[in-house]
This record gives C-alpha cells, sequence and structure tokens, in this order.
C-alpha cells in the first residue's frame, strides 16, 4: 500500500479529556508503518447529540495528521484497539466515551465498505470537526463534495459551541520517530 495523507480526528467528554486526548495523540505517534505530521490544538465542543446519549459534559475535541502506508482497513482495527485500551465502554458505545477515534478522510480515497465509510459521513456537518482541519490543512479538499474544508466550515449554518482551548496537546508524552517497515 502506497503512503497515504489520513487525518483522524478524535474526542473525549468523560473523566480527565485532556489527559485521555493527550494519550491519543501520544499513541498516534506510536502507530506502525506511520509518522504524525500534524497536530491540530484542542477544541471544546458543545455534544453534538439528537438523541441524547452523549450526556452533558463538553468534548475535548482535535485532529491528528498522519502519513500512513496501513490500509485503513487495518488503522481503523487499530484506533479500535486503541479506544479499547483507553477505557472505551464497548457495550455503551453511544454513551459519553474517554476517548473516541475516526478516519476523516484517506487522501483523496472514497471507501464504502461495511464499517468503514470515508470521508467520514458526518464531518462535513460538524464544526467540531472542520475548526481543527482548517487549522492544519484549510485548503485540504473533501473528495465527494468538491469543496475545501474551510469552504465546508464556512457554509455551516450555525455559529455552534466550539471554543479553541489555550493548552499545547500532546507533549507531555513526547513523540517517536516513525516505525521502520517490517522486513520483507
Ligand atoms: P461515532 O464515532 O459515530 O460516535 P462509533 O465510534 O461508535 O460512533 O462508531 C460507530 C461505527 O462507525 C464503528 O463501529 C465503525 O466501524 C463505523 N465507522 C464507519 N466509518 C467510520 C470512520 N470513517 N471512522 C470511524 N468509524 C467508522
Ligand atoms: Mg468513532
Amino acid at each position: 500500500m502506497r503512503v497515504e495523507i489520513v487525518f483522524i480526528g478524535f474526542g473525549s467528554n468523560l473523566g480527565d479529556r485532556q489527559e485521555f486526548c493527550d494519550r491519543a495523540v501520544a499513541l498516534m505517534n506510536l502507530l506502525p508503518l506511520s509518522r504524525v505530521t500534524g497536530v491540530s490544538s484542542y477544541y471544546e465542543s458543545e455534544p453534538v447529540d439528537p438523541e441524547n446519549t452523549l450526556g452533558p459534559t463538553w468534548f475535548y475535541n482535535g485532529v491528528v495528521r498522519i502519513e500512513t502506508s496501513l490500509s485503513p482497513v487495518r488503522l481503523l482495527d487499530i484506533l479500535h484497539e486503541t479506544e479499547r485500551a483507553l477505557g472505551r465502554n464497548e457495550e455503551h458505545r453511544s454513551g459519553p466515551r474517554t476517548i473516541d477515534f475516526d478516519i476523516l478522510f484517506v487522501g483523496q480515497h472514497i471507501i464504502n465498505e461495511a464499517g468503514l465509510t470515508v470521508p467520514h459521513p458526518r464531518l462535513h456537518l460538524r464544526r467540531f470537526v472542520l475548526e481543527p482541519l482548517v487549522e492544519l490543512d484549510a485548503d485540504w479538499n473533501h473528495p465527494s463534495f468538491h469543496r475545501s474544508v474551510k469552504e465546508l466550515l464556512e457554509s455551516l449554518p450555525e455559529p455552534g459551541r466550539v471554543k479553541k482551548l489555550d493548552i499545547i496537546p500532546g507533549t507531555k508524552y513526547g513523540s517517536r520517530p516513525a516505525c521502520p517497515p517490517p522486513p520483507a
């Protein structure tokens, strides 16, 4: 698989939200066959939750950009595993969560497989995703809408309750160079 630019969104609204986001960012630095090339600020956002399952606590959200040779399905597997490692409640996945990961974009690919839709089907509606995406790469093209993430953000109907936080993400656990590829 060739190297792709992938954007991964993360969010936490349970427990020590900053701590879980810092750990999420640190663990993205440990992904095999990958390297982190960008980390957005953290944003605090009101739960967007028509069915009211997420609870009242605001989320900490952010986006990481990586370059990876992992396949999207393998990456999603690892992200689910990492959610479990960080204490995600599998029985109540739609409830408050210590950490949630979403694959937002995989290059300019459009993927519709069982359990994996890319671009993430709701990202264009979510200010808490578009704001950090714009911070990382405002001109990034959404391959289905043929509009940049900046244009998508500008076309959102409401101001939305999303606050950029004045903290530096993910530095406490440091980062590492990418793993070398396995021997052939
Ligand atoms: P959400 O992130 O929408 O709150 P979950 O994290 O519980 O909900 O994810 C629900 C399911 O969405 C997962 O089981 C996963 O297989 C599926 N899914 C489909 N496309 C994606 C994607 N691009 N990124 C992450 N999960 C995805
Ligand atoms: Mg998710």
